[in-house]
């Protein structure tokens, strides 16, 4: 398909052009994208922040009367900040085979495929509808797709199924591991730090709880074991510390971050509990007999679940007769495949690009991914109109 190789070349530099870094809008995208899609009369369907400063968008082709197929991917991209760029990443740049430009392998590679076979999804009599469901802050913990995901089956169509085409060279991924992270915060009493009996020192309980958390990580190392990933098994790390105001001063303040990344089924609440009713048990009391003002408090802060493809769907199968593959791959990244099967509509991952590619200084797509991309698409409008 050179025409649509072409075609999807000059979408991929117009939507690289955009700087759509997670922290900045993505509107001025989103506008040229449903231009394009007015162009050949599809109408598509904005789902706004608060603030209209981002917004995800929703289009269908074919029939309005059966669920569809969706082509998911994020707009937003990872910054360039203290990155070492060989041409402008906002410029796309052909070199050797190669399309160089911030987002082009992660993932405006697919957005671009998606948009330049529309005319051909509209030339199909498609008998199942293609829908596009580009999103935003997926980079920033996948939150910008929720509210898309939340009017499937109200005021946007349930898709069949999804598929969402992070980078995976067109391989197809049917699980990953779903990341969740925790704040913990505490507070405890200040005193000169030769009295130290008359404070609360919340980088010690803060070191309690680490303590007990270390004690999860070995249980789950020794836990369920799922070969497909590396490593097997649910993973636990602290990330973030902070305390103390003073050299001589009990502290009073100390926050930590942890993470998990979940195999899937694993059930991230029951850490959670765990952690909460060790505090309860081995650190409030002790620290509240000295001050009853201290406080802990454990919060999730993010959650993304971990993905396993729905079998009876046939997303799988179908799946790799398309992209024309023998097998399926797990990895260890995340995506929005999990969230479009918890709001019901069964989902893969499968995409151009390699995701080694991915958020790097000169980040880049190949022309032949490109193509493979274009391909299965192709494959896919088949299916739909068969
Ligand atoms: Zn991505």
């Amino acid at each position: 398909m050179p025409d649509a190789t072409a075609t999807a070349k000059q979408l991929l530099a117009r939507l690289v052009a955009f700087d759509t870094v997670s922290a900045k809008s993505n509107i001025a995208l989103i506008g040229f994208v449903e231009d394009y899609l007015a162009g050949h009369g599809i109408e598509a369907q904005r789902v706004p922040t608060a603030d209209g400063e981002k917004a995800s968008l929703f289009a269908s082709i074919g029939p309005t009367d059966s669920p569809g197929l969706a082509l998911s991917g994020h707009t937003d991209v990872v910054p360039v900040t203290g990155q070492s760029w060989d041409s402008d990443p906002f410029t796309l740049t052909e070199r050797d085979g190669r399309l160089y430009g911030r987002g082009s392998c992660d993932m405006k590679g697919y957005l671009a495929c998606a948009l330049a076979m529309v005319p051909e999804f509209k030339r199909r009599r498609l008998k199942l509808p293609i829908h596009l469901a580009f999103s935003y802050d997926e980079e920033v913990g996948c939150t910008g797709v929720r509210p898309m995901i939340a009017e499937l089956g109200k005021r946007l169509p349930l898709p069949r199924l999804v598929f969402v085409g992070e980078p995976t060279e067109m391989g197809v991924v049917d699980a990953h591991k779903g990341p969740v992270r925790w704040r913990v915060e505490l507070t405890g009493r200040a005193a000169h730090s030769s009295m130290p009996h008359l404070g609360v020192n919340a980088i010690a309980y803060a070191g309690r709880l680490i303590g007990e958390l270390l004690r999860m990580e070995e249980e789950l190392k020794a836990g369920d074991q799922d070969a497909r990933f590396d490593p097997p098994f649910t993973s636990l790390q602290v990330t973030q510390i902070e305390g103390g105001t003073a050299s001589n001063v009990v502290p009073v303040p100390c926050w930590f971050g942890w993470e998990i990344r979940g195999l899937p089924g694993f059930d991230p609440m029951l850490l959670d509990r765990r952690l909460k009713a060790y505090a309860l048990a081995h650190c409030l009391p002790e620290m509240r007999r000295v001050a009853p003002e201290a406080t802990i408090t454990i919060a999730a802060t993010n959650q993304v679940p971990a993905y396993a493809a729905d079998l009876p769907s046939g997303i799988v199968p179908l799946t790799l007769t398309l992209a024309g593959q023998n097998k399926t791959n797990a990895v260890s990244y995340c995506t929005e495949a999990g969230l479009f099967q918890d709001g019901g509509a069964p989902a893969i991952v499968c995409g151009p690009g390699n995701i080694a590619q991915a958020h790097t200084a000169n980040e880049f797509l190949s022309v032949a991914e490109l193509e493979k991309c274009l391909v299965f698409l192709g494959r896919l409008a088949d299916w739909a109109a068969a």
